[in-house]
C-alpha cells in the first residue's frame, strides 16, 4: 500500500524531507479527525471545493488550508442508505 502525501502550493506531492520532524497525517489519521484539520499543520482555516462524482459509488472534493496553503483531495465512498420510505400511493 502507498503512502499518499497531500500537495503543495505548487502541485507537487509533498514529501517528508519538506516536513522534517512532523510528516504530514497519514490518510486514515485525517479521516479519524473527520477533515476537520489540515493533515499538513493542523489548522482548522481549510476551504473546500464542490464535491464532484468520481466512479461509481465515490465523490472527491478538493480541499485547501488556509494557513500553510497545502492542497489535497478528500474521498467519499457510498456506505449505503437511510429512511427508505415508499412513495405515495397513486390515485
Ligand atoms: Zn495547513
Amino acid at each position: 500500500m502507498s503512502k499518499i502525501f497531500p500537495k503543495g502550493p505548487d502541485g507537487k506531492p509533498l514529501t517528508t524531507d519538506e516536513f522534517g520532524d512532523h510528516p504530514p497525517l497519514a490518510s486514515y489519521h485525517y479521516a479519524a479527525y473527520h477533515g476537520l484539520n489540515c493533515p499538513v499543520c493542523m489548522s482548522e482555516d481549510l476551504g473546500f471545493s464542490h464535491a464532484r462524482v468520481n466512479d461509481l459509488g465515490t465523490l472527491s472534493q478538493r480541499g485547501s488550508c488556509n494557513g500553510c496553503k497545502a492542497i489535497w483531495s478528500e474521498e467519499y465512498v457510498l456506505t449505503g442508505y437511510k429512511n427508505l420510505q415508499r412513495g405515495p400511493e397513486d390515485v
